[in-house]
């Protein structure tokens, strides 16, 4: 099948392959076994309770990072399809995108990511390519799952100058401004489109945003008149719904429309020409674009930063400082499994290395398991 994929897609054959020698199977391509091997990690399954913007234990209706990620991959996998590039990949990409994020979500990471000044600091998006390189434990011969360099390309989204030098081939497009392939192109911008639309549903739910002053945003405004001078006297969520899947199939249409120009205008003959052509082919036109991130700036200032949000995020913080601080003055906190790395740790008389342990183990934590293990410290002092 992948033969019909165009010239400039990811073809799992012409691969760069896995860190580890490892065995094809006769029934998946590459990109599908690392799709299989993100869903089976632990890392992925922790995601159905982490927060995405509203913190698990406020909801069940909310998204978490896991719902979040599948309804990436749904988008993306349509631009990919249509777009006639390798839609394994993209998915497998966006499954993965946000395997490193902390508990509490972008509050979380702050916070760790203050925690862990003096230590070389923390970033989501290298923590994602840690979980699948390093972390997980699923193999007899090998560490973490072993992805493809394509996959692993583009789960690393950003990554600063200095942590580049230090990840080989796969850091050298930040330090040598290249692109990643179209497929992880996709992921990035799906993304977007995915947080940007069910966070107004959220946000909406939550009766943190409401209808008439979200008018005010012109991506919202054009499908709000189109779906109200269809219907009058809707309900308050079909209206929602109706406006939401208006703006996610507008965006995502011009995406790909596009995309397909820039595509043609470049010609690219293969993906190593994808990344070396200087710009990002998977675009949307520049009215859209303006009006997308208009709609991401009235998040950011309404929803994100609004005041029951910052309340949440100031008491993850807290949690996660406080987390970090007791593990670092008595190792002991710790679960028993992390003791082989921290008695390692010890020997070489290294706390950048204890303190990367206890990242480690913060990161991966659920919103809910942190708030109990600190309640569990609290109450044994
Ligand atoms: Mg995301």
């Amino acid at each position: 099948m992948e033969d019909d994929l165009a010239v400039y897609a990811a073809h799992s054959e012409k691969t760069k392959g896995r860190i580890h020698k490892d065995d094809g199977t006769a029934y998946r391509n590459q990109y599908q076994r690392d799709r299989d091997r993100i869903i089976h990690s632990s890392a992925f399954r922790r995601l159905e309770y982490k927060t995405q913007v509203f913190v698990n234990h406020e909801g069940d209706m909310f998204r978490t990072r896991l719902t979040h990620s599948i309804e990436v991959a749904q988008i993306g996998r349509t631009i990919a399809r249509a777009l006639n590039v390798n839609e394994d990949l993209t998915e497998a990409i966006c499954l993965a995108h946000d395997l490193g994020h902390t508990p509490f979500g972008h509050a979380g990471q702050d916070a760790l990511n203050a925690c862990m000044k003096e230590y070389g600091g923390f970033e989501h998006n290298l923590q994602s390519i840690r979980i699948v390189d390093q972390l997980e434990e699923r193999y007899a011969s090998f560490p973490g799952l072993n992805l493809t360099f394509e996959t692993r390309e583009g789960i690393l989204k950003h990554c600063s100058r200095n942590n580049a030098l230090t990840l080989g081939e796969l850091g050298e497009r930040f330090i040598n401004n290249e692109k990643p392939g179209i497929e992880a192109q996709i992921a990035n911008i799906a993304d977007e489109i995915a947080y940007n639309n069910h966070d107004i549903d959220d946000g909406l739910r939550a009766e943190l945003l409401n209808i008439e002053a979200l008018r005010n945003c012109e991506l919202f405004n054009i499908q709000h008149e189109s779906v109200t001078s269809k219907w009058s006297g809707l309900a308050d969520s079909q209206l929602r719904h109706e406006i939401i899947r208006r703006m996610i199939n507008y965006v995502v249409s011009d995406l790909i429309k596009t995309s397909e120009s820039m595509i043609d205008a470049i010609k690219p003959a293969d993906i190593e020409q994808v990344r070396k052509c200087g710009k990002s082919l998977i675009k949307m036109s520049d009215s859209t674009d303006g009006m997308h991130k208009a709609l991401k700036k009235y998040l950011r200032v309404n929803l994100y930063q609004h005041e029951r949000v910052m309340r949440m995020a100031n008491q993850a913080k807290e949690t996660v400082s406080f987390l970090f601080n007791a593990y670092m003055e008595d190792s002991d906190l710790l679960t028993n499994e992390l003791q082989p790395s921290l008695d390692e740790a010890k020997d070489i008389k290294d706390k950048n290395v204890v303190a990367r342990v206890v990242a480690d183990y913060i990161a991966g934590m659920t919103d809910r398991f942190a708030f109990a293990e600190a309640e569990r410290i609290r109450s044994n002092v």
